[in-house]
C-alpha cells in the first residue's frame, strides 16, 4: 500500500524542483496503443503549449533533489539548505499511472539530481521507463533527462522506453560550465549527446529495412542552456544552439533564462532576471534558423552581438539589409518570400500557390493572413495603395513601434482613469 500523504509530500518538493527545467515541450512522438495499453502519445505532445498552439500536460518531477554536485545555479546543489526527498522507482510509476488514469496527465517528464554517480542514477530513470512500459503496457509520452556521464548502454535502454531523451547542456560555453560547476565536465554532456545521435540514425536505417525494428527515442533528442547567469551574448548562444542542431540532429534548444537564486559572487545580482522578452527572442532567432533558412550569421555576429529586445529578429534583419527590398510579392521565390517580416511559413506557401491564378494584391494578402502592418514596407504587389518608398530602416522601426504602442494603449483597460 502507498503511503499517499507522504507521497504527497515528496510530490510537492520533488515538482517545485523540477520547474526550473524547461526542455519538457516534445513533438514528433507516433507512440500509438496497441494491445488495449494505457495512454496514447500523439504528434505534437508538450506539457504547456505545442507547436499547434495545444496545451497538454506531462507529470514533470525529479526522481530526487539529492545531489553530489554543486552547480550554482541549481537549487538541488548540494550546499543548499532545502528539504530533499526521493521517489522511489515504484512511486514514480504508481503517480504515473494513478494521474494517467484519472486524466490528470498524458506523459512524464522525468529528471533527476544525481544520487551516487550518474550510472546509479540513470539506471532507475531507466527503470522507470522500462516498468511503465513493459509492466504497464504504457503509452502514454515519456520525457527522459540523460544523466551526463551515463553509460552508452544506459544510453541504449533507454532509448527504447523514451519518447524523448535530452542532456542538459546548461552553459551556452565551457568557460561558463567551468565557473558556475566546476564538479561537470563538457565532454560528459557531449559523450551521450553524440552516442544518441549515432544510435537515432541507425534505428532510422533499420526501420526502414525491418518494419517492426524496435522504436529508440522517436521524438529524438533535445537540450537546455541557461541563459543570463554568465556574460556570454546572444551571438555566443545563438552559434552554440546551431552547432548543436547541425551537429547532433537535435530536435529542440531549450533557452531557460536564469532566475536568480543565491547571491553566489559568481553570479548576476538576485534582482537580476533576465527578462522574459530576451527568452523571446532567442526563440524566434531559432525558429529563423530552422524554418526560415537563415544562417545564424545573418542573425547575430561580430557587430550584432546581442537581438534586438525592441523588435523581432527577422524585422531587425530585414531593416538592415535595405538594399534587398522591396521584394515583388508575385514573382519572388519561396525562400526570399519566408524572408519578409510579417509573413509566416503557412502564408508564405499560401501565397506561391495562389498566384498561380492571379496576381495578389492586398486584399489578397491579408485574407492569406499577411501582417500587413509590418508587411507593407517591404514588399510590392498588384495595387500600389500601401506603399511608402521613402522611408530608412530606422524611419520603418520607428513606424512599428509607434503603431505597437498604440495599439497596445487602445486596447488597454480604462480602468485606471477612474481614479
Ligand atoms: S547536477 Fe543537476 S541537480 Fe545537481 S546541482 Fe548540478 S544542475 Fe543541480
Amino acid at each position: 500500500m502507498m503511503d499517499w500523504d507522504r507521497i504527497q509530500e515528496k510530490l510537492q518538493i520533488l515538482a517545485d524542483a523540477a520547474k526550473y527545467d524547461v526542455s519538457c515541450a516534445s513533438s514528433g512522438s507516433k507512440r500509438k496503443n496497441e494491445n488495449n495499453g494505457l495512454g496514447n502519445a500523439s504528434n505534437g505532445i508538450c506539457h504547456t503549449y505545442t507547436e499547434d498552439g495545444r496545451c497538454v500536460s506531462l507529470l514533470k518531477i525529479l526522481l530526487t533533489n539529492h545531489c553530489i554536485f554543486d552547480c550554482a545555479y541549481c537549487v538541488s546543489r548540494k550546499s543548499n539548505d532545502i528539504k530533499r526527498a526521493a521517489f522511489t522507482v515504484q512511486e514514480v510509476v504508481d503517480l504515473t499511472i494513478n494521474f494517467y488514469r484519472r486524466n490528470y496527465i498524458e506523459g512524464l517528464f522525468l529528471s533527476s539530481g544525481i544520487f551516487k554517480d550518474a550510472d546509479f542514477t540513470m539506471e532507475r530513470l531507466v527503470r522507470v521507463a522500462k516498468k511503465l512500459r513493459t509492466e504497464h503496457n504504457f503509452n502514454g509520452y515519456i520525457h527522459l533527462k540523460s544523466i551526463p556521464g551515463a553509460s552508452d548502454e544506459l544510453m541504449q535502454e533507454a532509448g527504447l522506453y523514451a519518447d524523448r531523451l535530452s542532456v542538459n547542456l546548461e552553459m551556452p560555453t565551457e568557460e561558463g560550465l567551468k565557473l558556475l560547476a566546476p564538479d561537470k565536465n563538457r565532454q560528459d554532456m557531449i559523450k551521450p549527446m553524440g552516442y544518441l545521435k549515432n544510435q537515432l540514425i541507425l534505428h532510422t536505417e533499420e526501420k526502414k529495412l525491418f518494419k517492426k525494428a524496435p522504436m529508440f527515442a522517436p521524438a529524438g533528442q533535445s537540450t537546455q542552456m541557461v541563459i543570463g547567469a554568465t556574460p556570454e551574448n546572444d551571438h555566443h548562444i545563438l552559434f552554440t544552439a546551431n552547432h548543436f542542431y547541425k551537429s547532433f540532429n537535435m530536435k529542440r534548444v531549450y533557452y531557460s533564462g536564469y532566475v536568480p537564486i543565491s547571491n553566489d559572487k559568481r553570479l548576476p545580482g538576485l534582482n537580476t532576471a533576465v527578462p522574459m522578452v530576451r527568452e523571446n527572442r532567442l526563440y524566434q532567432a531559432d525558429w529563423l534558423m530552422r524554418f526560415y533558412g537563415f544562417k545564424v550569421n545573418e542573425i547575430v555576429n561580430d557587430s550584432v552581438p546581442h537581438l534586438d529586445l525592441d523588435i523581432d529578429p527577422k524585422l531587425s534583419w530585414a531593416i538592415r539589409n535595405m538594399q534587398l527590398f522591396p521584394v515583388d510579392i508575385n514573382k519572388a521565390d519561396l525562400q526570399v518570400i519566408l524572408r519578409i517580416p510579417g509573413i509566416g511559413v503557412l502564408s508564405a506557401q499560401k501565397i506561391v500557390k495562389a498566384r498561380l491564378f492571379s496576381k495578389l494584391n492586398w486584399e489578397n494578402l491579408k485574407q492569406i493572413g499577411v501582417a500587413i502592418n509590418r508587411a507593407r514596407y517591404f514588399i510590392t504587389c498588384n495595387s500600389n495603395a500601401f506603399e511608402r518608398r521613402d522611408l530608412t530602416g530606422t524611419n520603418i522601426k520607428q513606424f512599428i513601434l509607434a503603431e505597437s504602442q498604440s495599439k497596445y494603449l487602445k486596447n488597454k483597460p480604462s480602468q485606471l482613469s477612474l481614479f
